[in-house]
Formats: structure tokens, sequence, C-alpha cells
């Protein structure tokens, strides 16, 4: 796929979530004139990072990690020399649950299914999650279920798979937002960060 049928696949994505009225986060989205949040960053990143869902100030813009998690994140990829401009940043929900609330079962079915895709146009060798949701869907996506643990367990690890594209590497992270108010935490995942600059470094890119 090149670089502009990726675009259109995404942008295709995109008007389908906006028109996506049988969401059951859609009434919310429009009463409190919230934006959907697709995803953002490079069409062809090699590193994709799956979070959970937008909160409040990502609906407002429209774009991922724009709040204080995503401050945490944008550090976290500093302290590898990374940007946001070289990778692409997703949710499994791209509308926001009322208060942050954990997202339900139905709504992960609901948006899944564009994160699958988005997966697919991008064709990311590294898929990292960012807390327990994302690493439960990713996992299981990947048929890595017979390795689910704990967040607290599988932190830092990574695992090989195989995606309809090719190989890849699943790598476990928990969310920036645990390291908001907690620089213990955001220690753990700066180190955690590693991994992803070594398996970039390995993979070449
Ligand atoms: N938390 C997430 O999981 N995603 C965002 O985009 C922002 C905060």
């Amino acid at each position: 796929m090149n670089l502009r049928e990726r675009t259109e696949g995404l942008r295709k994505i995109r008007d389908e979530v906006l028109a996506l009225k049988d969401s059951p986060l859609y009434e919310y989205r429009t009463t409190n004139h919230y934006f959907p949040v697709i995803g953002e960053g490079s069409h062809s990143a090699e590193l994709m990072f799956i979070g959970e869902a937008p909160g409040r100030t990502e609906a407002l813009t429209g774009r991922p990690f724009v709040g204080p998690a995503g401050r945490v994140l944008e550090e976290l990829l500093e302290s590898v020399g990374m940007t946001r401009t070289e990778v692409y940043i997703a949710n499994i929900l791209k509308d926001r649950p009322p208060e942050n609330r954990d997202p339900l079962p139905e709504e992960i079915k609901v948006y899944a299914p564009f994160l699958d895709r988005q997966i697919e146009i991008i064709q990311p060798k590294i898929i990292a999650t960012l807390g327990r949701y994302s690493l439960g869907y990713i996992m299981r996506k990947f048929d890595l279920e017979l390795y689910l643990q704990p967040i607290s367990y599988l932190h830092g690890k990574s695992f090989p798979a195989q995606a309809s594209y090719g190989d890849i590497v699943v790598v476990c992270l928990y969310h920036p937002a645990v390291a908001v108010y907690n620089s213990g935490m955001k220690e753990t995942l700066k180190k955690d960060f590693q991994i992803v600059k070594e398996l970039r470094a390995r993979d070449g890119s």
C-alpha cells in the first residue's frame, strides 16, 4: 500500500467513525461538542502506540494523548530520542467515555474493528500497548493470550507475533497516566521505553 492509499484508508475510517450513530458514545460526543479521536502520526510508522480511550482534552481537540498523559508520553518518547511525528498513536475507543471511566466490553466491540483496520493500513513492525485494556486487546488479537498476566508483571516485556502483513513485536507498557503524579512510575516507564528503542535499533529503523 502506498502512502496515498494509506492516507485515504485512514480518512475513510475517520469519516465512518464521525457518522457512527450506533455507537453507545455517539450521543455523549455530540451533546458535549466533542470530536472523535482517530489517531495521529506517520502513516508509515514502524512503531505504533495504542492507548485506551480519549480523555477530555483529546475529545475537545480530536487528537490523541494531548492532555496530562500525553505530556508524559512525549517526555518518554523524547527520553529515547523520538518524536510523536515519527510514530503513530491511536486508541482502542475513538470516543471519550463519560468521566473517563473504563471502556465497556460493548464499546470495545464497536471501536476495535477501526483499530484493526488502522493496524492493517499502517502495518507497524512494533506495537506498543499502553495500559491494561490495550494490552488485553492486542495480546488476544495476536494470539498471545497464553502469555496474558497482570500488567505489573508484563510491563517492559515484548513478544514476537504474526500479523497478516508479517512479523511484528508487541511491547507491553504501563499507561502514561500512571506517571502523571508518580515520579517512580515515570522512571519505570522510562526504563521500559528502552526496550522500544532497542527493538527499533534492531529493526534498523
Ligand atoms: N489516555 C488514552 O488512553 N488515550 C488518550 O488519547 C489520552 C489519554
